[in-house]
């Protein structure tokens, strides 16, 4: 192991991004006595409220001055989006490093790369091929058999840039909403569940991974989370952690990050893509185990020993969505108070929009299964 010295608690830490993520991370980070720098377009961000520094770019050719009164005074860099312009991170780790670095934000900012790599690493993935025209989309189709579900390679999220094609017919105006060239088909998978799972790897080489977790989704948008999985599943979780601690080790990754799983009936896991960041999926480390997500990116950031992540209790997360803020007469929050074990979390963001995430809502029980019944019933008192 090489031998890195640790960044101390009193120094500034950057984030690229001000979204929710990084308004977690500041939390946590401000509680260990670091201070933090948010780079983010949008005044009044989530993250901004909590920074001690928010820095809003200008125009495009101001970049570099833009980022060098940002990155300056930093001790290290962090991320909470993928989408962070490589050409940026370049210009802001001549005063610290970024972390993750740029190498594996390539990888995981492109979904042909990223779903190229990780196949290339010897692990599993969803069956894909490259589109850049409505023919792609056609072979693809009878090679996989319909559906198929494409994907624009760039800047997806929540369901976002993915289109579901049934037939030939429709793989012309499928491609042409997609509005780009750079594209992945999938094989639909008939999925018996979708599960996560958390790691983190420190500049010196340490390595963790935490407990599987188990998601639904609605509307291709997280909803729910759990951990531990079902019992069904809990059998994939070894197999998970040597996935995820080979991705960790492979691409020598630094900081923390979620990779997301479908697990086929017949063929086991399967990697659906790469989160170089803390994942929604994770929000319920926030409270359930003793390390959360969180301290851990703060942890492998600093390059800090990294912290246990076997010590839990069982609970789970439901999003808050903008569309619970049209649902009823207002928002009722007591019920999320009316028992301790129940924890809201609220993002600071002003107006709800359908598929928002404007929050969300921990339960920890005795089992993952009462954790699950306690967070549905509560979210829908919110409403009632
Ligand atoms: P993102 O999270 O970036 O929007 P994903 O590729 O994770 O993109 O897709 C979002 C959700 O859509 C998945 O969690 C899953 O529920 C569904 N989905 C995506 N790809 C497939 C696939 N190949 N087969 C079945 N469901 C899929
Ligand atoms: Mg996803």
């Amino acid at each position: 192991m090489v031998t890195l010295a640790s960044i101390e608690p009193g120094s500034w830490l950057g984030i690229f991004g001000g979204g929710q993520l990084g308004r977690m991370f500041t939390h946590a980070a401000q509680a260990r006595g670091y201070h933090v720098a948010v780079l983010e377009h949008e005044a009044n961000c989530p993250a901004s409220q909590a920074a001690d520094r928010h820095v809003i770019p200008s125009a495009d050719d101001q970049m570099p001055a833009t980022i060098d009164s940002f990155a300056r005074h930093l001790s290290a860099i962090t991320l909470e989006f993928e989408n962070v312009n490589a050409d940026w991170l370049q210009l802001a780790a001549r005063f610290a490093p970024t972390r993750p670095g740029a190498e594996f934000l390539n990888v995981c900012q492109h979904r042909f790369r990223e779903k190229s790599a990780v196949q290339a690493a010897g692990f599993p993935v969803t069956p894909f091929q490259p589109v850049s025209c409505a023919q792609d989309i056609i072979d693809a189709g009878h090679v996989f058999g319909w559906p198929v579900i494409v994907k624009t390679c760039r800047s997806g999220y929540d369901g976002k840039g993915q289109v579901v094609v049934s037939t030939a017919e429709q793989a012309a105006e499928a491609f042409k909403s997609l509005q780009t060239d750079e594209a992945i088909a999938e094989k639909r998978i008939d999925f018996v569940a979708e599960v996560s799972m958390l790691g983190a790897r420190s500049p010196s080489g340490e390595i963790v991974t935490y407990p599987l977790v188990e998601n639904s989704h609605a509307n291709h948008i997280l909803d729910i989370s759990r951990c531990p999985v079902s019992p069904a599943l809990t059998h994939y979780e070894s197999h998970a952690e040597q996935i995820v601690a080979g991705i960790a080790q492979q691409f020598r990754v630094e900081g923390l990050f979620c990779v997301e799983f479908f697990i086929d009936a017949r063929q086991g896991l399967m990697v659906n893509e790469i989160a170089p960041r803390p994942h929604n999926s994770g929000h319920l480390t926030i409270e359930a185990f003793s390390v959360s997500q969180f301290d851990q990116q703060l942890r492998a950031l600093c390059n800090l020993p990294l912290g246990s992540t076997k010590e839990y209790r069982p609970a789970a997360m439901a999003n808050l969505l903008g569309d619970l803020w049209f649902a009823g007469q207002g928002m009722n929050w007591s019920a999320a108070f009316a028992q301790s074990n129940t924890f809201l979390h609220l993002y600071g963001k002003s107006e709800p929009r359908i598929g928002r995430k404007m929050g969300h809502l921990t339960c920890l029980a005795d089992t993952a299964e009462q954790a699950v019944e306690r967070v549905q019933q509560i979210r829908q008192a919110f409403t009632t």
